[in-house]
């Protein structure tokens, strides 16, 4: 094939080519996401951990939170020396990735929607959900909450419970949602469409939200 020809074929690929990007969340889904995003040539990233709960005997949880940033920024720079990193909690990014466990609390989510483009990557007990949003243009993490109270009016309960629970899950799926949150938010900030994915045991599938009107988003 004529090298012409294939490169008519080829369609744009999205890269986070120095844009500047948040995690929230530094476990083995957030470093994945960061490995990624700077093997995609990332220009900064801003390094949050929440709440780390590898914490051991007598550890306190800043002391954790400085300990899994420090690694995570580590290998970072071990990776590509120029990336700048951050601990930067409310600077302007072009977009973020949050790990959450079942639910992203609702001050951050309030945060991700007035910021632009965010990938969320929610994990339970049997594996994790990556979820593009793309404000007022795709359902959101608050669409989500409204349809999962309306099958469930306990939820918001069980969601604000489980806010303290470690998002961890098997290597694979860990490894997996990382990679994947990540190409999603360069699909987002590149103005591609980004689809929702569910990964069970490091396999993906294709899975489905709807804009709700109730949540305001402005995406229904
Ligand atoms: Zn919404």
């Amino acid at each position: 094939m004529q090298p012409e020809i294939l490169r008519a074929r080829l369609r744009p690929v999205a890269s986070l080519a120095g844009a500047h990007v948040r995690i929230r969340g530094l476990g083995a889904i957030g470093v994945s996401a960061a490995e990624a995003a700077v093997r995609s040539g990332v220009a900064c990233l801003s390094l949050v951990d929440p709440d780390p709960r590898d914490a051991g005997p007598g550890t306190t949880p800043a002391l954790a939170r400085g300990t899994r940033a420090r690694r995570a920024a580590r290998l970072v720079s071990d990776l590509d020396p120029r990336v700048r990193v951050d601990l930067d909690t409310s600077r302007r990014v072009d977009g973020e990735v949050v790990v959450a466990y079942v639910a992203v609390e609702p001050w951050t989510v309030h945060e991700l929607l007035l910021g632009g483009p965010h990938v969320a990557v929610l994990v339970d007990e049997a594996g994790a959900a990556v979820i593009p949003v793309d404000p007022g243009r795709t359902p959101c993490l608050r669409c989500l909450d409204v349809a999962r109270t309306e099958r469930d009016p306990a939820w918001p309960t069980l969601a604000a419970l489980h806010a303290a629970t470690d998002p961890a899950t098997d290597p694979l799926t860990a490894t997996l949602a990382g990679a994947m949150a990540a190409a999603s938010l360069a699909m987002l900030i590149a103005r591609q469409p980004a689809r929702a994915w569910r990964i069970e045991a490091g396999v993906p599938r294709r899975t489905r939200l709807s804009a709700r009107p109730e949540c305001g988003c402005g995406a229904a």
